[in-house]
């Protein structure tokens, strides 16, 4: 099944989701994206050339993990992991930026421009902007670039310039905004650098071609480790595009259940998470570019979310990703903040291994689903990044305060020397 071919239906759309919602000025643009994407997309040399550039500077492919300590310990299904996490700067985000910076390089363009919520996109495409020689503006709500003081110091530090945008609540929707107006006044040589699979048509189904790449190794590679197709398959689901890269791989494998996890926060009811289809809180709108499933309340304003990862804390979601929900072939579960941390604690101990935040609601659930299963059966876990960067997060969550007198401690260092 392809998922893209719009041949009798319309293009960019899933069932009833997707589209391009945009001011008309951006029409030329987004019609040039469309074209030169085609193109790619049908030149078998364009991926060649993807593929060997994550080869050489990303690591790819990335390697599956068995994690027989973690699988004994449950006493049911076998669990595999796929490596996102060994990716250069941490997660799958390199494979969507790379992709995107070798079709900027095609359509001729110099400079690039991207918004950031908890920092990794940003960060992810200060490093391709640096590589492939492009202008770069990153920009961030003000009380993010608060928060993520160690992504925008390493995006200031690869060349790019991280503007704090004061408009609003200074998060994520204001520095969309702000991205959005940049876009329009400087369309001829800047490309918008989008960091999920959402968005106006091509970026749902740009983001989810260049993401596929994980499918498409893990389906390979879990054959020859564990002698099958695996029985379950789990992923994070934040914008979609980790989730929907995986799944490509297992998309005509019918009798492979696939598991989008979402961010369940405090638990259910509306402010306290980020979960658009497990919890019941959200309904359809248009907004961002598309028609998607968003947390809104009745007058079409979008409600707070809350989750302990930052990744996951996102209004909408990848309308690819809805019509499979609705068509019964993904299924949704949200998992709270306080499963993520039992989960985390227990990967680390028995694995050694510290998965992100976000990948650990893929951990937690699949956890809670390998005890119900036999031994013989298999599940993946896509481990979309690592956890290095939550150290303060995880440290505050497992209630270690060490930290605390640590970056004190360094404070008053540099105080004293100052
Ligand atoms: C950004 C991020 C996510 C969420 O984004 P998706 O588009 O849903 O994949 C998940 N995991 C990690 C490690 C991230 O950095």
């Amino acid at each position: 099944m392809d998922l893209f071919d719009f041949r009798g239906g319309r293009e960019g759309y899933y069932g009833e989701y997707g589209g391009t919602f945009l001011p008309e000025i951006l029409h030329t643009t987004i019609e040039q994206l469309k074209v030169e994407f085609r193109n790619a997309k049908e030149d078998p040399e364009f991926w060649n050339e993807f593929v060997q550039l994550l080869q050489s500077y990303s690591g790819r492919p990335t390697p599956i993990t068995h994690l027989p300590n973690l699988s004994a310990r449950l006493g049911g299904a076998q669990i595999y992991i796929k490596r996102e996490d060994l990716n250069h700067t941490g997660s799958h985000k390199i494979n969507n930026v790379m992709g995107q910076g070798l079709l900027v390089k095609r359509m001729g363009k110099t400079r690039v421009i991207a918004e950031t919520g908890a920092g990794q996109h940003g960060y992810a495409t200060a490093t391709m902007a640096a590589r492939f020689g492009f202008d770069s503006k990153i920009y961030m709500g003000a009380v993010d670039v608060a928060r993520q003081r160690p992504n925008v110091f390493w995006m200031e530090n690869m060349g790019s310039e991280v503007i704090s945008v004061t408009d609003g609540q200074q998060t994520l929707k204001d520095a969309i905004n702000e991205c959005l107006r940049d876009w329009v006044t400087n369309m001829d040589n800047t490309h918008y650098v989008l960091g999920t699979a959402c968005g106006p048509h091509p970026f749902p189904e740009m983001v989810s071609w260049f993401q596929s790449i994980i499918g498409h190794e893990a389906r390979e590679q879990i054959v020859v480790e564990s002698g099958k197709l695996p029985d379950r398959v789990f992923a994070c689901v934040g914008g979609g595009s980790n989730a929907i890269g995986l799944f490509q791989g297992f998309m005509d494998d019918n009798k492979v259940q696939l598991v989008g996890c979402e961010a369940g926060g405090f638990g259910p009811g509306k402010g306290n998470h980020a979960a658009r289809l497990a919890y019941k809180d959200a309904s359809v709108g248009v907004a961002q570019g598309m028609k998607t499933y968003f947390l809104q309340n009745d007058d079409g304003n979008m409600l707070e979310t809350h989750s302990v990862a930052a990744g996951l804390d996102y209004i909408g979601v990848n309308p690819v990703l809805v019509h499979l929900w609705e068509q019964q072939r993904v299924r949704f579960e949200a998992v709270t903040d306080s499963e993520v941390t039992e989960a985390l604690k227990i990967c680390m101990t028995t694995e050694g291994i510290i998965p992100a935040l976000e990948s650990a609601h893929g951990f937690a659930q699949a956890i809670k689903e390998a005890e119900q299963m036999k031994r013989d059966e298999v599940v993946l876990i896509n481990m979309s990044g690592r956890g290095d960067k939550d150290i303060f997060t995880i440290a505050d969550a497992i209630g270690d305060n060490h930290w605390k007198q640590f970056i004190k401690h360094k404070a008053d260092g540099y105080n004293s020397e100052a």
